[in-house]
């Protein structure tokens, strides 16, 4: 005879809320509790950018396309180091994730499904966004989830902490929980399962420093404070399994806060386009000893990202002069909201604690921190570049002009993370597996807690971390309500 499943979903991002809302749509009763005083997650600060292939939007601009073909460019993107069974699962089902949001109504952006240039492209239009970017996603998952909660089949608990799982002879059977200000002391909840929705961990450098190569251990952090990877330090308590791949890739143009030292500018308010397809590249990018690194002018993320890495403290410079702020069509700096200017970039080179200024070239070094000849070096041999039309050390072909008119400007950009690359280990059930492999009982993991790597191998590819979040969120809930209606599992 069929019961009421019950299910305690932990963490309210796009993992967690596609759970919740098919869950309970499905008739299980679920608990949604996050830590945050808001639901939403990292939808706060995403482009929100999801993938899937053979959906209506594609048809009816007429392009052909279908999961295969999709699978085949994730595993060139990734090199072939995805997991393949889970990436499967997400990719042949990510096409009606989006045809779903089509049929709800999603405030798809115009331009969508395009070709995305800040990771490395897709082979057909396969990218999607919405014209508030992460914020769309989040408005509609809310709209679904208003009814489920006023009709009772959804409790959510904000500004709750989930602070250790409970388990009852090897089995999960509840949580711990706390409110933000303390009110109420600890407290427990029981259910038949439990989905660890939590997030990665990269704003807890002390965890995510564990998973990096060592020389990266100064990267910025680049997403919201709530990432610092709870779920897989509870699971970690119980024995699960998480995975140590080795693979890291930054993300390139994130300025350091003066504010918030480690942390970067918030993505939402400004960040420095790298990518040619948006921006003409009118400076030169240099390391801490002054030199170019790489052609500015690439159109592979990849290997600008890459080379990044190999760079001291994972620091470069981009370094232009007055004339390039006159000149360039598009300002070095944007955001999500198109309000950098033209106007407003030239107001911050002259005021703005992220840009340093300086009359000359050797005083622009010296304020930086590099060896002065070094730079002018640097300069006049890429001066030399332009007037030839031809740069022999990158082979940079955008050469739109000398750098050399004061005052000169330079902006600090370090590396960053973003998002969690390694993380719990499940199986094809998404149930959470202890060192030697077998699920722990009742517990269940979804969204960044796996670690991207799983999606994008070690690369970034579009759209493979929220569309695989929410994608796998509606299809675990679905499962789950389903088969608890019987019991709890095994
Ligand atoms: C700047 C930026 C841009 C991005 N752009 C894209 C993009 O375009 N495309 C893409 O695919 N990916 C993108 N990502 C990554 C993507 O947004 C995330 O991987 C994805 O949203 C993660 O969803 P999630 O539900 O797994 O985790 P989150 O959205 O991080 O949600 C986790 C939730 O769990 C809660 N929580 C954590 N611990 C506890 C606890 N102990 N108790 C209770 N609650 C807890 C948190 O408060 C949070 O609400 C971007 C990330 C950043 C930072």
């Amino acid at each position: 005879m069929s019961r009421q499943p019950s299910l305690i979903v932990i963490g309210g991002g796009s993992s967690g809320l596609c759970t919740t809302i098919s869950a309970a749509q499905h008739g299980a009763r679920v608990h949604l509790i996050d830590k945050q005083a808001h639901l939403g997650g990292m939808l706060h600060i995403a482009n929100g950018e999801f993938s899937g292939a053979g959906t209506r939007r594609q048809r009816a601009r007429g392009i052909d396309d279908d999961p295969e073909r999709h699978f085949a460019d994730v595993l060139r993107l990734s090199h072939g180091k995805v997991n393949r069974d889970l990436a499967w699962l997400s990719v042949s089902q990510q096409g009606q994730t989006v045809d779903w949001l089509d049929d709800l109504g999603f405030e798809f952006h115009p331009a969508t499904p395009g070709l995305v240039h800040g990771h490395e492209v897709y082979s057909v239009p396969r990218t999607y966004w919405g014209v508030d970017y992460g914020l769309s996603v989040l408005r509609l998952l809310e709209r679904l989830l208003a009814p489920l909660v006023a009709s009772g089949q959804v409790t959510v608990h904000l500004s709750t902490a989930v602070t250790g799982l409970i388990t009852v002879d090897g089995r999960v059977t509840g949580v711990r929980m706390r409110r933000a200000d303390g009110s109420g002391g600890e407290r427990q909840l029981a259910a038949d399962a439990v989905v660890l929705a939590t997030g990665g961990y990269d704003a807890n450098p002390d965890l995510r420093n564990q998973f990096l190569p060592p020389h990266c251990a100064s990267v910025l952090i680049g997403c919201l404070d709530h990432a610092t990877g709870d779920g897989l330090l509870m699971a970690r308590e119980l024995g699960a399994a998480v995975s140590r791949d080795g693979y890291f890739i930054p993300v390139m143009g994130l300025i350091p806060d003066p504010d918030r030292p480690g942390f970067a500018v918030d993505y939402r308010e400004a960040f420095l386009e790298m990518a040619p397809a948006y921006r003409t590249p009118y400076e030169i990018w240099v390391n801490k000893r002054g030199e170019r690194f790489v052609r500015e002018d690439t159109t592979s993320p990849e290997l600008r990202e890459r080379t990044l890495l190999e760079q001291p403290d994972v620091t470069m410079y981009v370094v232009f002069d007055e004339a390039a702020v006159q000149a360039a069509p598009v300002p070095l700096i944007r955001n999500g909201r198109g309000d950098w200017t033209k106007q407003r970039f030239a107001e911050a080179c002259r005021t703005s604690p992220w840009i340093t200024r300086a009359p000359t070239l050797e005083e622009l070094a010296r304020a930086l921190g590099i060896d002065p000849a070094s730079l002018v070096a640097t300069v006049t041999r890429y001066n030399a570049a332009v007037d030839a039309g031809s740069d022999p050390d990158f082979g940079r072909t955008v050469l739109p002009a000398r750098i050399e008119t004061g005052p000169f400007y330079a902006v600090t950009s370090v590396a960053a993370s973003i998002l969690s690359r390694d993380g719990l280990r499940v199986n094809t059930d998404l149930a959470v597996l202890d060192e030697a492999g077998n699920p722990i009982s009742g517990l269940y993991a979804v969204g960044e807690v796996l670690g991207n790597n799983v999606f994008a191998g070690d690369n970034y590819v579009g759209g493979m971390s929220v569309t695989p979040a929410m994608t796998l969120g509606r299809w675990l809930g679905t499962r789950l309500a389903t088969q608890l209606s019987a019991g709890p599992t095994a």
